[in-house]
């Protein structure tokens, strides 16, 4: 990433919607360019609809396309980090990894091979999912490279059940995989939002032995997001992080549209503003799983998930020292977007 100043130019960024309406397309994540359209690419945004690893409500096959359709309204300079996440790195959409709506195994198999193939051109990838189960091919694609990764795993769920009806490859079973297959750093993974039922309490004891601390949605009333991100970079500051998120961390009441609700999770608020403290990781990873289109209301969780999306680019975005930034260029879109901004509110 640090090339960039080197002389590779300028990243392209979004189609300029003082041009362009938005709703015109193209049907990229943000309106960015996609992959064959930029020659480096710092972070691809892939996605990967597949759900036959679902336990209840299925859909989420359709969460690439809707996170996409709902990410038109991104704007380029992102105030809350002081950030334009698509100008200081090249973010490009790759399109979606053919996968087997079938055969799970095969399916992990073409997943973990279009992610290796996409990381041997891209710095790091941003996975819109697809079911939860894709977590776990990504980290083995993603700890080829890297090594065990912190996990920080937002989700109301566990996701370290060991089978469903046998079955080893499941959304609810990838952290328990990846724990076993050695993809994560045991000392320096959490899950954050947890809530509601459980099998049994043996169910917590067991996810500890996997290597995870629990940060349950309840702390957030006494801790607020701000002691929430202290123990994120406490635990997992200094490694390489991997950064999973399962939409329905979320209320039910802020993403409906998704296959398995717990009520009393995060706000939208809450999860974006543990977000907004991690420029300071090393993130190495992403992805947003579980949009369920099919169950949503007026965008509401496909525009929730592509917030998601953008703080985390937004964090993941190398940062200029004050006075380092580059001279404003008429030519370029995000800048003209920008002095214009009552033509595009
Ligand atoms: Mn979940
Ligand atoms: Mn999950």
């Amino acid at each position: 990433m640090g090339d960039r100043e080197a002389g590779r130019g300028r990243p392209a960024g979004q189609v300029d919607a003082t041009v362009v309406p938005r709703f015109t397309g193209p049907e990229t994540f943000a309106r960015l360019p996609r992959a064959d359209e930029v020659s480096d690419i710092d972070v691809a945004i892939v996605g990967v609809p597949f759900d036959a690893g679902v336990s209840y409500r299925p859909g989420a096959r359709f969460g690439p396309a809707h996170i996409r359709q709902s990410s038109k309204l991104l704007r380029p300079y992102n105030p809350a980090q002081d950030i334009e996440p698509f100008a200081t790195q090249q973010v490009a959409d790759a399109g979606d990894i053919a996968c087997s709506p079938f055969d799970i195994e095969r399916a992990l198999g073409q997943i973990e091979a279009g992610a290796r193939s996409l990381l041997e051109r891209a710095g790091a990838l941003v996975t819109l999912g697809g079911d939860h189960t894709i977590a776990l091919p990504m980290l083995r694609a993603v700890a080829s490279r890297h090594g065990p990764v912190a996990v920080i795993h937002f989700d109301a769920h566990l996701d370290t059940w060991d089978t469903y009806f046998g079955a080893p490859y499941t959304h609810g079973t990838p952290f328990r995989r990846a724990s076993e297959e050695g993809l994560i750093d045991q000392s320096a993974s959490m899950h954050v939002g947890i809530r509601g039922p459980l099998y049994a309490a043996l169910d917590l004891t067991l996810d500890r032995d996997l290597g995870f601390q629990v940060i349950p949605a309840t702390e957030f009333d006494a801790v607020r997001p701000a002691g929430v991100a202290a123990r994120i970079a406490e635990r997992a500051g200094g490694r390489p992080v991997y950064l999973s998120i399962d939409v329905d961390v979320l209320d039910p009441s802020v993403a409906p549209g998704t296959g398995t609700p717990e009520a009393g999770g995060l706000t939208s608020r809450e999860l974006l503003a543990v977000l907004r403290t991690m420029s300071g990781l090393n993130l190495v990873g992403v992805d947003v799983v579980e949009v369920a289109p099919a169950y949503d209301h007026a965008e509401i969780t496909g525009i929730a998930a592509a917030h998601v999306v953008y703080e985390a680019l937004s964090a993941m975005a190398p940062r200029k020292e004050a006075g380092d930034r580059p001279a404003e260029d008429p030519s370029r879109p995000n800048f003209a977007a920008r002095r214009c901004p009552r033509r595009d509110a």
